[in-house]
């Protein structure tokens, strides 16, 4: 269909495949996460991955894509779990892993390449004392680039706030795709274009991001007999300003007899309160847990817990995929429990199928105000399934993203408008970057899109008048 050989020559030295294993490998995320994406994203491929090594590389293999109107997706760790990096119409799979390395640390922020690894960037910053203040469960999988246009949040979010709250992207250094590809700094509102965008609409090529101090974390289970002392005790610890944490995971039981690495650990019965804490804020922690009439069920320095994998790989996505090793039907919706009326509407959500279905959520900030992100695991039967349960959440006041579906707008979690429009049509054209996952014609879109009545996360930044 498309002209790949033209391209190969306009290449020219920028390294690529068109080996049908690792063309088939690189065109797919991890969205058999989702049942319904399962069925409607499996044989989508493209025609070639091109594997740049550096900003020239990328510039050459746009202007070949553009002269040879070939589109792109964009891949940086391929741990994007909507879809979002399997390319709908074929051609070309841009893999930045390789675009990659820390450029600077230092006056609280810390600049690398799209490529790098989030793990590789920690390692480099805690060498002079800093830490990313954000990182998704995916540390050890997924790339900068890739969690800015991908991602929403994790470990830190719980003391910093999700990645679109103001301050948690410094600044973007993108590349637009065009015959003569231009170099962009992105600053101030203007991230929150790129950021959730699903590479429709600029390749980021350098991020900027804050830092803070690095902390030794303690990584503990608590266990709670009863779910709602456990929500009490995380809504609590999130507001507890002076105790530093990054992470608040709470699981219902039977989570941890359904995840069999924790099974062990945690009494027969009990909902857990899964925290990374830092050592000097310990002791206060442990009061509040004795005061919720929790216990501690393991207490040990981060990644070293009596399980093999460190507290954050049990939360936020890592959850469902090890309670899918139990079940491969279980699977989640991602609900934001409404800030004004939080314990209620947990407990009304939890209430509802206590004892049916186990409810998971990570607590954090959103725009300053403490919320809760997750749902039950559900035993998947159909989509009609889906549904009824999103309308029974939003019935509750809790907004439902549709984590069932891969374009922007049919996830919700990100708010489209008129910008959005002029920089894609600006940055992209042709329409190459990614088609099909914001294209403003809905029809493009319904590509991958499992309608679900989901209101979306509906957020951006306000500025006064
Ligand atoms: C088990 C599991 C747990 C997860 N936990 C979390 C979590 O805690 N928090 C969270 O936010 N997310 C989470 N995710 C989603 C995902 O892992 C993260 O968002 C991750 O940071 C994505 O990084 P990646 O390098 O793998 O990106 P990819 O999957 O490669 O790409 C993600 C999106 O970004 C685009 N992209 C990649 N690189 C670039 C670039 N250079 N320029 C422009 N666009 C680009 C891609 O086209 C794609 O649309 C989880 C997913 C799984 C499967």
């Amino acid at each position: 269909m498309y002209p790949i050989n033209d391209l190969i020559v306009s290449l020219g030295d920028v390294p690529y495949s068109t080996d049908p294993i690792i063309v088939r490998t690189k065109s797919r995320d991890y969205y058999s996460i989702s049942p319904m994406l399962r069925n409607s994203l499996g044989g989508k491929v493209a025609d070639i991955v091109v594997m740049p090594r550096n900003t020239e590389d990328v510039a050459t293999t746009v202007k070949a894509a553009v002269k040879h109107k070939i589109p792109i997706t964009v891949r940086g760790g391929g741990t994007a779990n909507y879809g979002q990096c399997v390319p709908n119409f074929g051609g070309i799979v841009l893999e930045m892993t390789r675009v990659a390395g820390v450029l600077s640390v230092g006056n609280g922020t810390v600049r690398a390449l799209g490529g790098t690894m989030m793990s590789d960037i920690d390692h480099e910053a805690r060498k002079l004392g800093w830490e990313m203040r954000l990182h998704p469960s995916t540390r050890s999988t997924s790339t900068l680039a890739g969690f800015i246009a991908g991602g929403s949040g994790g470990m830190g979010s719980c003391n910093w706030g999700m990645l679109r709250d103001r301050g948690n992207i410094v600044g973007l250094s993108v590349m637009s795709v065009e015959a003569e590809p231009r170099m962009l700094e992105l600053r101030g509102h203007e991230v929150e274009l790129v950021h959730h965008a699903y590479g429709t609409n600029a390749i980021i090529i350098e991020a900027e991001m804050p830092v803070g101090p690095a902390w030794d974390w303690r990584e503990c289970i608590v266990a709670f007999p009863h779910f709602m002392d456990a929500a009490r005790f995380g809504i609590q610890l999130a507001k507890e300003s002076g105790i530093l944490k990054k992470l608040v995971s709470l699981q219902e039981w039977p989570i941890a007899d359904l995840m069999a690495d924790l099974r062990s650990h945690v009494p027969h019965g009990h909902s857990m309160a899964n925290c990374m804490i830092a050592p000097h804020s310990m002791e206060a922690f442990e009061c509040l847990v004795a005061d919720h009439g929790g216990s501690i069920a393991t207490n040990n320095p981060e990644g070293q817990g009596p399980y093999p994998l460190p507290i954050y790989e049990y939360a936020y996505g890592h959850a469902l995929r090890h309670v899918q090793k139990a079940n491969s039907k279980y699977t989640a919706l991602q609900g934001m429990f409404p800030t004004s009326n939080l314990l209620p509407s947990i407990e009304a959500v939890h209430k509802k199928f206590e004892g049916q279905m186990p409810l998971r959520m990570e607590i954090f900030y959103n725009q300053g105000e403490v919320v809760a992100m997750g749902s039950h695991f559900i035993v998947y039967e159909s989509e009609q399934q889906m549904a009824s349960l999103v309308e029974f959440m939003q019935a509750e006041g809790v907004n439902v993203a549709n984590n069932h579906a891969s374009s922007v707008r049919g996830v919700g979690i990100k708010t489209i408008d008129a910008r959005d429009a002029i920089f894609k049509r600006t940055m992209d054209p042709f329409g190459l970057l990614n088609p099909g996952k914001l294209d403003f014609t809905d029809e493009d879109e319904q590509q991958a899109t499992h309608v679900l009545p989901t209101s979306g996360w509906a957020f951006k930044q306000v500025k006064p008048a």
